[in-house]
């Protein structure tokens, strides 16, 4: 799965940017997470058989970012 999210991929359950995009192999779905959201809701998405497609190099990795205003 080539690429990467950008800053313009927002988290699905909140305004942060997106870290993280999660897709099913069998459904043409796909959710995209702040770390936050990833993490909070990560055991169950791994439990439903979503795997991790795509990561933002500009997120991942750095301190929670979620309520600060962009
Ligand atoms: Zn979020």
């Amino acid at each position: 799965m080539a690429g990467t999210l950008t800053a313009a991929d927002r988290c699905d359950r909140c305004p942060a940017a997106a870290a993280y995009r999660v897709q099913k192999d069998d459904a043409p779905l796909a959710l995209d997470f702040c770390g936050h959201h990833f993490r909070s809701n990560a055991a169950d998405l791994y439990a439903e058989g979503w795997t991790v497609t795509l990561g933002n190099p500009d997120v991942v990795g750095l301190p929670d970012l979620e309520g600060t205003p962009s």
